[in-house]
């Protein structure tokens, strides 16, 4: 039996937030309804294929999963349940924007066993929250929050951002007084990166964004103020209470089996990696075609994505990883986390010592103080946390 993360795709946002390049939009209840008809569909379908599987995490994120009615919610994690085993005590989050959840919501998110949320505040600054176009000012935050709480929700991760329009240093040590002042057991801290195509990449002119240095200094700032308050990093942005790393990103980090449902979901089973269709108009039409051979082909299982033989040419960019890019992804998504890779599981997936195929570039990057070894795992330093993304290259094999 393996371990499977199960993503869920919910594309439906109230408004574009003005630097959001995700795969979102505005949608009626009428078609938010559609929407769960074929994801529920998808869901149940695909489950043939993952009888090898128990689920140990389910994330429903977005979009604004929040925004859907709690119903359409309800249908979907029950169309998991009654198809997928799930493992006791498996980690059900859903992303959530304040001001579109009531209380009575939040409390049938517990009965359908959601046991996380996820809440996207941004910032505690009202000024910066409107330069960005989110949907929401800082108290409708602290009044989702509360009622979240008292639903009894106990694992609540908050998103925090950095390098926003407008945003001064001590503006954002601000957001991080009052986010710890709340306790919620995690918190993501991300920089704002500007995505061409987006609303605010277009009227960057117009506004004042931190330096580089300012970003840094933010940075460093998180990572202390964090430090101090009993929060650990386990990953470059992420900083959780003891026992609260959020178990499904250490899934992608992990490089573990992931299922992605619904519009655009990316998926990696047994290291073959797809996309399921962008719009809506393909997605409806390949989850049609799903059901139809489901109930006509003998020989479903050809479909299955990961099979060399498979039949469904609809998967987008599927690709069949190689050992080459199974070892590159395992280097670089294993380093992002504080605990880095571990060389004997490097051995015992690869049949290779890590050195044997990396000695060259471990012995320069540690030479340069960019990654430690310690008690058989390879961790970035500090310094090496500063400059991942050059870290990460040279894990590149050619
Ligand atoms: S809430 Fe999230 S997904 Fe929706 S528009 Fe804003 S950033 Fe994008």
């Amino acid at each position: 039996m393996r371990d499977l993360s199960i993503y869920i795709h919910i594309p439906f946002c109230a408004r574009k937030c003005l630097y959001c390049d995700f795969l979102s939009f505005a949608a009626s209840a009428a078609e938010m309804k559609s929407y769960v008809n074929y994801l529920t569909q998808e869901i149940k379908g695909q489950s043939i294929f993952y009888r090898d599987h128990s689920v140990i995490s389910v994330f429903l994120g977005g979009g604004t999963p929040s925004l859907l009615p709690a119903g359409e919610t309800g249908r979907i994690l029950e169309a998991v349940r009654e198809n997928y085993r799930m493992t006791e005590g498996a980690e059900v989050t859903l992303e959530c924007n304040p001001g579109t959840v009531t209380a009575e919501k939040l409390t049938s998110y517990i009965t359908y066993g959601i046991n996380r949320l996820s809440i996207g505040l941004q910032s505690t600054q009202n000024e910066e929250l409107a330069r960005i176009g989110r949907i929401h000012d800082y108290e409708t935050f602290l009044e989702t929050y509360r009622m979240a709480r008292t639903a009894g929700f106990g694992n609540i991760n908050i998103d925090l951002m950095a390098a926003l329009p407008g945003q001064s240093i001590s503006s954002y040590r601000k957001s991080l007084e009052r986010v710890t002042a709340l306790e919620p057991e995690h918190i993501s801290a991300y920089s704002l990166i500007l995505e061409e195509g987006t609303v605010l990449f277009d009227r960057k002119e117009q506004y004042h964004f931190p330096t580089e240095e300012e970003d840094r200094e933010m940075y460093q700032m998180t990572k202390e103020f964090l430090g101090e308050r009993g929060y650990q990093r386990y990953e470059i942005s992420n900083y959780a209470r003891d026992g609260y790393a959020c178990r499904h990103n250490q899934v992608y980090w992990q490089r573990g089996d992931y299922a992605g449902f619904g519009l655009g979901a990316s998926s990696m089973v047994w290291d073959v990696r797809w996309r399921i269709p962008e719009t809506m108009a393909q997605y409806k039409d390949y989850v049609e075609n799903m059901q139809k051979s489901m109930e006509t082909d003998i020989d479903f299982m050809a479909f299955a994505p990961w099979l060399e033989n498979q039949r469904d040419l609809r998967w987008r960019e599927r690709q069949i990883l190689s050992i080459k890019e199974q070892m590159e992804e395992y280097m670089f998504l294993g380093l992002r986390m504080m605990c880095g890779v571990d060389s004997r599981a490097f051995y015992d997936i690869f049949g290779r010592q890590m050195e044997e195929v990396y000695g060259p570039v471990i012995e320069k990057l540690m030479s340069q103080s960019l990654i430690e070894k310690e008690e058989g795992r390879l961790k970035l330093t500090d310094t090496g946390i500063d400059v991942s993304n050059y870290v990460m290259s040279r894990f590149l094999l050619y």
